[in-house]
């Protein structure tokens, strides 16, 4: 017999996935033009001509048997030192190949980080709503138990009220996202001192640590004038889980890292740490290609500027239709206020105009609907006519 649990969760298939695949079918029926697809948050530019060209040199001058052949357990040393220069160049902190780990993308780097720090079932993460759907999944496979700060609604920073409300000593990690799938918010420094702030006071009331695993695979996709704090430079004990896969439009390389803090407890051992856990979870040795591609071109970005042209466009059409909306400061995403309480329903009346959004409840925020808007700018002006005839029909019928 299969594992029960995992075959419990096949009835629980993914929203956005089916609404992906109800896009797909309607495409079939009135064309792919006329479907806006707003369901799925896939990277639709092209990744930087010098990524391309790092893997031809590396095809070109490396041995067959170091370019496809097994990568050390931690990660390749170049990659490591390379990632870590650069955080240190970027952001000042003294980070070391010792303190760099190679990870299967966000996903994978996350997938560590968390088993680095629960231990026992009754441990907790706390996350703050909007939050990535896939941290249930992440949080029980890891063994432990995630729980959710609800949405400060006015401006998705943190809800600090609630989250001095949910600590306790159960929780060993503090899983943040910004800039955030869904709102797109990307946290403030204020928002970030006060995180550890609060953290460093619990620590020391527990006399244990509490980690922050900052799950950053949006980092690079910030809009002029947004300021994007790195959140490991406020608070010792993080762990950054980050992924090339948005920055430069290659998710389907899976290639990211997890960086320990140098000043965090036990930074000489984590990433040893890291190395056992791979053993256990299989989630071992990204590609040695991508790690020697991404390590010659690591402050590279694909051409972003198309995602803040459709924030743009969006944001001000919405708000003129009234819809209320937290500006985002990054991302591809946006997460606006649906026009019924029941978000679901909404979605579902939106699909009377081939509009296909994704209901808020999913991401822990009832009440919202997220718009991933990762797709070419002249679809996103046509479908505004579908959003005018949306905001008509609940002004007519309620
Ligand atoms: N974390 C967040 C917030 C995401 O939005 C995603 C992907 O959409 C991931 C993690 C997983 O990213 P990756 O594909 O790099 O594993």
């Amino acid at each position: 017999m299969l594992n029960r649990r995992f075959a419990e969760m096949t009835n629980h298939e993914s929203v956005i996935r089916k609404i992906f695949m109800y896009g797909k079918g309607r495409a079939a029926e009135v064309g792919y033009d006329n479907v806006f697809d707003y369901s799925l948050g896939n990277p639709s530019v092209p990744v930087p001509a010098s990524f391309n060209k790092a893997i031809e040199d590396i095809l070109a001058t490396r041995d067959d048997l170091t370019v496809h052949g097994y990568s050390p357990i931690l990660g390749i040393d170049e990659a490591r030192e390379a990632v870590a220069a650069s955080l240190e160049r970027r952001f000042g902190v003294h980070y070391r190949k010792e303190h760099v780990f190679m990870a299967v993308s966000a996903a994978g780097a996350v997938a560590h980080a968390l088993r680095a720090v629960l231990e026992r079932p009754e441990d907790e993460i706390l996350t703050f709503a909007p939050y990535f759907s896939e941290y249930k999944p992440y949080v029980e496979g890891a063994g432990g138990r995630l729980v959710v700060v609800p949405a400060d609604i006015e401006s998705f920073q943190i809800n600090f009220e609630a989250f001095e409300r949910l600590l306790s000593p159960q929780v060993k990690g503090i899983l943040v996202n910004t800039p955030n799938n869904p709102s797109g918010v990307v946290y403030s420094a204020g928002t970030l001192r006060r995180l550890a702030q609060i953290l460093n006071q619990k620590q020391l009331e527990y006399g244990r640590s509490i980690y922050i695993i900052s799950d950053e695979p949006y980092r690079e996709l910030v809009f002029s004038g947004v300021e994007s704090p790195f959140v490991a430079s406020f608070y010792a004990n993080t762990f950054t889980c980050y992924s090339f896969s948005k920055s430069m439009s290659i998710p389907g390389e899976r290639i990211g890292y997890v960086a320990v803090h140098p000043d965090s407890e036990d930074a000489a051992l984590a990433v040893d740490v890291f190395g056992q856990i791979s053993r256990e979870i299989g989630h071992n040795c990204p590609p040695s290609l991508m790690q020697l591609a991404v390590a010659q071109c690591l402050e590279e970005t694909s051409d972003l500027s198309v995602y803040e042209e459709n924030k743009k466009i969006l944001y001000q059409e919405l708000t003129n239709l009234g819809f209320c909306c937290v500006e985002p400061g990054g991302t591809f995403y946006m997460f606006p206020r649906s026009l019924e309480p029941d978000d679901a329903a909404f979605c579902e009346r939106a699909k009377k105009y081939d509009l296909l959004l994704v209901p808020g409840s999913g991401f822990g925020c009832p009440g919202h609907f997220r718009i991933a808007y990762c797709v070419p700018t002249e679809k996103v002006k046509r479908s505004l006519e579908a959003f005018r005839r949306l905001a008509r029909d609940y002004r007519e019928q309620g």
